[in-house]
């Protein structure tokens, strides 16, 4: 069964305890007095209503949409039932514009607040989450690159939710290569341009919620350089707007057909054709990699939290079932003798499924934090070096928190279907939806696997290990400050050894990468994974000692710290120790890996 409640105590605590915590050292990016405003129990309100918008409006239509799913007649996509009501409400509560700058009519929220309430939208409904968000990461794209009025025009319009946004990437025959794609533009004499092409795997290319959609659309110029060199944004607008911003004439854009897809079956996935749909130019000529990837960093980060959503659904789901489902006694002595047998909650197998999942949850939750309080200090840090800190922390994070929390999700609902045993294979559960749901965030946005060689190939080695430093360098500090401490000494040395592992990795990739390539590809997916157990681990250790620094002061809210502190034991028992593996499997290099000649597969 599909159970969900906000797990709203464990976000305070992210929010307000974790980071630039002074005993535990200054890795929060500082105070901002820009968002001084928001108080925590502003932002705790904020997170309670959306908590109340995700349980109350959003889940009951998960299961619903995903057996409805989209349909198209006569070239008109409409979502499931109830989708468009809910996303009126959603739009008319304000919840389109929450991390969006006030000059366009967003709220400017801290962006722990927009990703916490981000999660609790993909917990209760994924497929709903992808129609706002990519709104959300266009508005990004078109702020940073596109004209005054391109930007005075659409923004507001965008911002507030009445029109939505796609980035329209993907075409039959290109994917990852990009380099590839043919959509064609003709420049106009007035200063637009005409798009032709096909487009395919559109997320929200056509659907029945807003008024009209804007298309990011990546295409060639004539006589355009091959390859990535020669690609260029362009916005194109479902319908042309008249200049008070009512839709006008079509332009050009149809749906070709909607995907049947495996999961996210609500969010309709479209095959767009265009066909001299006019547009205009977003950014410079040949420069469309650059502003797409401004929506694409955003939209990274997001699809992370939509991991990141789906694994505390599903934990939920699977602690709810565990309590229920009557097998078999417990081990340690009957715990039900009033039944016929005890909840299956009882049986160690089961639990490490569930504090699995809750480890993964509570240990991706933190370090999107930590990036989200960077994201915060990249917009309004006022001392430059802090806010390159800042930048330099998000990209070297943000190919992991999209592969890893994306991967650690998928895991969890894989976990849930199992601790449903037979149950969980049925469409009745509602589990099996979310590994079908999960799935695609592995895929989209750029595969996990880019994402590994992309902090292999690009972040690791950028500014002689800068963006590194931005990592490596709080980490260290705090094993120093803590290393002797009485109660967790010992989890600190298992941080350090797992540090030292991935600064060990490092180095080797660096070194042999140099010289093959292939090598530093080859360990690629191992090290994204090593960074990320580090990072959880470092935010694991603090937890322990800030949860126990709180029992100690007599705390009323004892339960929660002490199921924190039992998390984070079980983190470093049985999760960390995955560090080894991944450290072994990077030093044994690329060749049993490429040994096979083509012909043997
Ligand atoms: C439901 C859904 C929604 C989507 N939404 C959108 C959207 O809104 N807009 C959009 O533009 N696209 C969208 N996509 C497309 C998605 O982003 C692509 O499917 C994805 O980027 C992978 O491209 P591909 O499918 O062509 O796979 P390919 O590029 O063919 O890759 C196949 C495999 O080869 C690997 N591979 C490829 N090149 C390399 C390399 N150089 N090194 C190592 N491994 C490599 C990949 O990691 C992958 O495992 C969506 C897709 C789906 C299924």
């Amino acid at each position: 069964m599909q159970v969900y409640e906000a797990p709203l105590r464990d976000m305070r605590f992210v929010i307000h305890e974790l980071f630039n915590n002074e005993k535990y050292g200054q890795d929060g990016f500082g105070k901002l007095e820009a968002l001084e405003e928001f108080s925590p129990d502003l932002v705790d309100a904020i997170l309670e209503e959306a908590a109340k918008v995700a349980q109350e409006v959003l889940l009951p239509l998960n299961r619903s949409g995903d057996i409805e799913g989209c349909t198209l007649e006569n070239g008109v996509v409409r979502t499931p039932k109830g989708f468009k009501e809910a996303y009126d409400m959603f739009r008319e509560g304000g919840w389109c514009a929450l991390a969006s700058d006030p000059q366009w009519g967003g709220q400017g929220l801290p962006e722990a607040v927009n990703k916490m309430t981000e999660e609790m939208i993909c917990s209760a409904n994924l497929s709903f989450s992808l129609y706002p968000g990519l709104t959300h990461g266009g508005t990004t794209a078109i702020e940073a690159y596109a004209s005054d009025e391109l930007k005075q025009f659409y923004l507001p319009r965008m911002v507030s939710g009445d029109w939505s946004g796609t980035m329209c990437l993907t075409e039959p025959h290109c994917g990852t290569d990009l380099g590839m794609l043919r959509t064609k533009v003709v420049p106009q004499d007035d200063g637009s341009y005409k798009v032709s092409g096909a487009k395919i795997f559109i997320s929200a290319g056509e659907h029945d919620l807003t008024e009209n959609i804007v298309h990011l659309v990546l295409a060639r110029l004539p006589d355009a350089p091959a390859g990535v060199k020669g690609i260029s944004l362009f916005l194109v607008p479902k319908y042309l707007p008249k200049d008070d911003g009512t839709p006008g004439p079509a332009n050009g854009v149809s749906v070709a057909a909607i995907e049947h897809k495996m999961g996210l079956k609500a969010s309709a996935t479209c095959q767009l054709n265009f066909d001299d749909s006019i547009g205009w130019l977003v950014g410079r000529p040949n420069k469309g990699m650059e502003a797409m990837f401004k929506m694409m960093n955003t939209e990274r980060v997001s699809v992370g939290i939509q991991g990141l959503g789906i694994g505390e659904a599903a934990y939920q789901s699977a602690v709810y079932y565990a309590k229920e489902r009557l097998q078999g006694r417990s081990l340690s002595g009957v715990k039900n003798p009033s039944g016929p047998a005890d909840p299956i909650i009882v049986h160690p197998d089961v639990r490490r499924m569930l504090m699995t999942m809750r480890a993964y949850n509570e240990g991706c939750r933190a370090l999107g934090a930590w990036v989200s309080r960077a994201l915060d200090a990249e917009k309004h840090a006022t001392d430059p070096e802090v806010k390159q800190g800042a930048e330099d922390f998000i990209a070297l994070m943000t190919p992991v928190v999209k592969a890893l929390f994306t991967d650690l999700g998928h895991e969890s609902a894989n976990l849930a279907v199992q601790v449903y045993g037979g149950h969980g294979y049925i469409a009745e559960s509602g589990v099996e939806q979310y590994a079908r749901d999960a799935r695609i965030a592995m895929i989209y946005e750029g595969t996990n696997g880019i994402q590994a060689l992309d902090l292999v190939g690009r972040k690791m080695p950028a500014h002689m290990g800068r963006y590194l430093r931005s990592f490596f360098h709080p980490v260290s500090q705090f094993i120093e400050a803590t290393k002797g401490d009485a109660q967790f000494g010992r989890m600190v040395e298992a941080l350090e050894k797992a540090f030292g592992a991935l600064q060990l990795s490092t180095g080797t990739i660096a070194q042999k990468g140099m010289k093959d390539p292939e090598e530093a590809a080859a360990a690629a997916t191992d090290y994204l994974r090593l960074m990320g157990l580090v990072a959880m681990a470092y935010c694991f250790a603090k937890s322990a000692m800030i949860a126990r620094d709180e029992l100690g002061s007599g705390t009323e809210d004892a339960a929660f710290y002490k199921a924190k502190l039992a998390t984070a034991q079980f983190y470093f028992d049985r999760i960390l120790p995955q560090a080894t593996a991944a450290f072994l499997a990077i030093k044994a290099g690329k060749g049993s890996m490429m040994a096979l000649d083509e012909a043997a597969f």
